[in-house]
């Protein structure tokens, strides 16, 4: 049994010459083309992907159309992606890679590692790919992948066995296919050795160089380390109407959703009294009170259990800022926590 070894690399891309997904981002892999879907792919599923990527592609084609972008553009072509950290450090990046590298993305790992946004896995994945540098790309299906092929049950959390499975892969780098090796990993992960207890062995190009396959432990690897439980913050979420407008208000710069704009929410449940209570005495002249459905949204380390009111005004709430319909749907980017709400306002 070889583990994680130079044996597994004429398989695996044997495996994948053979026939392997048809992804947008695939067919052509430039550069940019491939940042901007490994950035994308970070916490969001394939097919999510693809009709972001081609909006995005349709719009900002290059990365000097990335930079002079405006804020409202490019968090727009990202609502419902979430995490939109993303793609601020991607607009920072191309500002950064216009003043800099005259618009194009170094062909060097380690510039490509000092840029916003981008981590180990993401230069690994655009350097091999789009620039066929000989340098691994290990994310969690890598890691998984890796645990399995030896038996490891180091949590793959923990960051010396990123480190050592990042250093076992650099050295298996073929010279003249490193993004393909790559690309196969990835491949393998999402579509043969699965998570959660799945994998597909029987379908596998190196089933048998997989220890964990030959001790039966496939099913049971990798083992994860204990999740801390997340907060969970109670919240009443608030569609705000003024005759035909909606009240919205802005996140601040930091923390979480920063800076995107939101329904305006209070803490905790409040029952009907409680709330008109308190919106009275922020000022605003309430005419009508309605209960929406509960909501939940799951962020990283944090739960929003949510109680949604439809609120009516007689005048426009001064901290509010008042939009139509319209202009909510074509020109605001809502966190995607709050689109249950909204869907009232296309009744
Ligand atoms: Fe993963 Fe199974 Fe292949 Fe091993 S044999 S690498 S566990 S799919």
């Amino acid at each position: 049994m070889s583990g994680v070894s130079k044996a597994i690399v004429q398989p695996l891309l044997d495996w994948y010459d053979a026939g392997h997904r048809d992804l947008p981002w695939r067919s052509e892999p430039t550069p940019y083309r491939v940042w901007v879907s490994e950035i994308m792919l970070q916490q969001t599923r394939v097919e999510a992907v693809r009709g972001y990527f081609s909006r995005w592609m349709n719009a900002l084609p290059d990365i000097p159309a990335l930079a002079a972008a405006d804020e409202a553009v490019y968090t727009k072509l990202w609502e419902g992606l979430g995490y939109y950290s993303r793609v601020r450090n991607l607009h920072r990046a191309a500002v950064l890679l216009c003043e800099e590298y005259g618009g194009e993305l170094p062909a060097d790992y380690d510039r490509l590692l000092a840029l916003p946004g981008v981590g180990e896995y993401t230069a690994g994945a655009v350097a091999s790919i789009a620039f066929g540098l000989p340098v691994p790309a290990v994310d969690g299906n890598v890691l998984r992948v890796a645990a399995r092929l030896d038996n490891d049950f180091t949590p793959i959390t923990d960051a010396k066995f990123k480190k050592q499975t990042r250093e076992r892969f650099a050295a298996l780098m073929p010279s003249d296919r490193s993004g393909d090796l790559n690309q196969s990993l990835m491949e393998l992960g999402a579509t043969v050795c699965l998570p959660n207890g799945a994998p597909r062995c029987a379908d596998c190009p190196i089933q048998h160089l997989c220890e964990g396959f030959h001790r039966g432990n496939a099913a049971v690897l990798p083992l994860r380390a204990a999740k801390k439980a997340r907060r969970v913050e109670n919240r009443t979420a608030l569609v705000v109407r003024c005759g035909q407008l909606v009240g919205l208000r802005q996140r601040p710069k930091k923390g979480l959703l920063a800076g995107l704009w939101e329904l305006p929410s209070l803490d905790g449940h409040l029952s009907p009294d409680e709330l008109r209570a308190a919106l009275t005495e922020m000022g605003w002249s309430v005419r009508k009170l309605l209960s929406l459905r509960p909501a939940k949204h799951i962020f990283t380390h944090v739960e929003w259990h949510m109680n949604g009111v439809y609120v009516e005004l007689d005048a426009p709430a001064p901290t509010l800022t008042f939009v139509t319909p319209a202009e909510l749907r074509d020109a605001y980017a809502l966190p995607s926590a709050f689109r249950s709400f909204v869907s009232v306002l296309e009744d």
